[in-house]
C-alpha cells in the first residue's frame, strides 16, 4: 500500500487517517522546498515495515477479547527506530504510521541517530485493571518481537502508557532473549534517568520560553491536557514564572485568570481522576480554553486539536505543540495569517527522545552519567536546534514548521543518497 494516496471519501477519513494527510502535506512542503524527486518523496512517504497483529486479552472474568495492535517503522536510514507506544482505543494504522514518521522527523531535526517508529493497541487503557493491562503488554510484545531489539526498534511511554508499561515490555523483551536487554526500551522504571514525559515538558518549557523572547515572568498560559506531558509543562511554565490561567483534560476546561494553583489542581486529580470541579477556579468548556486571551497556548493532548473552525477564534500570540500533530495544515495557515507564531510538535516536543537516547546511549555503553549532565545536554540540544530552525525560517521567510521539516527531510534524503539507496 502506498500511503502518498490522499483520502477520498469521507468513511475513509478517519482522525488517523487525517493524521497521516497532515504529515504528508507536510512532507510535501518540505519535498516541494528542498526540490526532492519522485523516488525519494514516495520513499520517504512510505513507512518501511508496518506490522498490524491481533492481541488476545485474557480479562479478569475468564473471557477473552481480541485487540487490534501495530507497529509501524517509518523510516531506520540514520540509525534504528524509536518511537512511543500508545494505548488508545481511537489508534488505527494510519495515525500510527503519522506519529512514526513524525519520529522519523523529530530525531533527525534534533541530530540524533534514530530513525522513526511509533506503536499502538487499539484499546482504552481505563477499562482495564493492571493484569489485564500487563497480560495485554506482554503478549502485544511477543507478536512485534521481530520488529524490536536494542539495535532495531526501542519503544518509550506515549498516551495511555508509562514507566510501567516500559517494564513489562523490558522483561518480556529479556525473558524471550534469555537474558537481560535493558537497551530495548527507554523510560522504564525504576533507576533511569528523569522520565521521558518529563523530559519533554521541560523541552516544551525551553521550546515557549526561547520563542516568547522576553521575559517569562506574568506570561499568561493555557494549557489542553492535563496528563503526562501537560500537567509537568504546565509546572515547568509557572515555575519559570509565566502565569498558568487555563488547563483542561476530558472533562472540560478550568481557568483562573489569576493563576491556577497546580499543586493544588494537581491532588484534586489525583484524588478525582480529572480537572473538573476543582473549588478553586471556574469552569470552561473544551473549546474555550482555545479562545483565551493568553500569550501561550500548549496543546498537549492528541491530533487534530486545532482546526480551521477553532483556529480563527486562537487568541494566543504563541502556540507550542506538546502534542503530536495537534494542528491541521488548514489551521496553521490561518495562525499564520493572524500573527500567530506556531512551534511545531517535532522541534517543541523533542525533549523527550533527546533524553531518551541519552539514556539508551548510556545503557548500551554500561556506563552513566549524572543526572545533571543528562538534562544539560538536553537543554543544549533544545536550544541549538531551536535557534537553527529560527535562523532558517528567517533567512528563506518560512514559518517555524517549514524550516523544521526543511531540515529534517533535508537530513533523511541525505542519509538515503549517501547510502546510495536511490537512482
Ligand atoms: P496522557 O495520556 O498522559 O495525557 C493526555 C491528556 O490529554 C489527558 O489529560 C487527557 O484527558 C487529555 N485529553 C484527551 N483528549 C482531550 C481533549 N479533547 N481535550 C482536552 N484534553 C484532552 O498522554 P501524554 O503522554 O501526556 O501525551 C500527550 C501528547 O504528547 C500526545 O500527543 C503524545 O503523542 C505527545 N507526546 C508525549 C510524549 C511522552 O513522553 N509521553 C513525548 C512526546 C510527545
Amino acid at each position: 500500500m502506498s500511503v502518498m494516496v490522499p483520502s477520498k471519501t469521507p468513511a475513509q477519513i478517519t482522525p488517523g487517517r487525517q493524521a497521516l494527510d497532515t504529515a504528508l502535506y507536510q512532507l510535501g512542503q518540505a519535498a516541494d522546498h528542498l526540490g526532492l524527486g519522485d523516488g525519494l518523496r514516495t520513499m520517504l512517504g512510505t513507512p518501511r515495515r508496518s506490522l498490524t497483529v491481533s492481541v488476545p486479552v485474557r480479562r479478569a472474568d475468564g473471557h477473552m477479547d481480541v485487540v487490534q495492535g501495530y507497529r509501524v517503522q517509518h523510516n531506520v536510514s540514520r540509525g534504528p527506530a524509536k518511537g512511543g507506544l500508545r494505548f488508545h482505543p481511537g489508534t488505527d494504522i494510519h495515525q500510527v504510521t503519522a506519529l512514526a514518521m513524525g519520529m522519523t522527523w523529530k530525531c533527525a531535526l534534533a541530530d540524533i541517530p534514530y530513525g522513526g517508529a511509533k506503536g499502538g493497541v487499539a484499546v482504552d487503557p481505563a477499562t482495564l485493571d493492571i493484569r489485564e493491562l500487563e497480560r495485554l503488554t506482554r503478549r502485544y510484545v511477543n507478536e512485534i518481537l521481530p520488529m524490536m531489539g536494542p539495535d532495531n526498534d526501542i519503544p518509550s511511554p506515549d498516551v495511555g502508557t508509562d514507566e510501567r508499561t516500559m517494564a513489562w515490555i523490558l522483561d518480556a523483551y529479556s525473558v524471550n532473549a534469555g537474558h537481560a536487554l535493558p537497551g530495548v526500551v527507554t523510560s522504564a522504571a525504576p533507576g533511569d534517568s528523569p522520565g521521558q514525559a518529563g523530559a519533554t515538558s521541560r523541552g516544551v518549557q525551553i521550546a515557549a520560553l526561547s520563542a516568547l523572547g522576553r521575559s517569562p515572568e506574568g506570561a499568561t498560559v493555557a494549557v489542553q491536557g492535563f496528563g503526562k506531558v501537560g500537567a509537568l509543562t504546565a509546572q515547568y511554565l509557572a515555575d519559570a514564572g509565566c502565569k498558568v490561567v487555563a488547563v483542561s483534560d476530558l472533562s472540560g476546561a478550568v481557568y483562573a485568570p489569576g493563576g491556577l494553583d497546580l499543586a493544588g489542581l494537581r491532588a484534586w486529580v489525583a484524588e478525582s481522576g480529572h480537572v473538573l470541579g476543582y473549588r478553586h477556579a471556574d469552569a470552561l468548556g473544551h473549546d474555550e480554553l482555545f479562545e483565551l486571551d493568553v500569550d501561550v497556548l500548549v496543546p498537549a493532548a492528541l491530533e487534530g486539536a486545532i482546526t480551521e473552525v477553532n483556529a480563527p477564534r486562537v487568541r494566543a500570540r504563541l502556540v507550542v505543540e506538546g502534542a503530536n500533530g495537534p494542528t491541521t495544515p488548514e489551521a496553521d495557515e490561518i495562525l499564520t495569517a493572524n500573527g500567530t507564531t506556531v512551534v511545531p510538535d517535532i522541534l517543541a516536543n523533542a525533549g523527550g527522545v533527546i533524553v531518551s537516547y541519552l539514556e539508551w546511549v548510556q545503557i548500551m555503553q554500561a556506563y552513566s552519567w549524572s543526572v545533571e549532565q543528562a538534562e544539560r545536554r538536553m537543554r543544549d540540544l533544545m536550544v541549538s536546534t531551536y535557534a537553527e530552525v529560527g535562523t532558517l525560517a528567517a533567512r528563506r521567510g518560512l514559518t517555524l514548521r517549514q524550516a523544521a521539516h526543511v531540515i529534517a527531510v533535508g537530513r533523511v534524503a541525505e542519509a538515503h543518497q549517501t547510502r546510495a539507496l536511490l537512482p
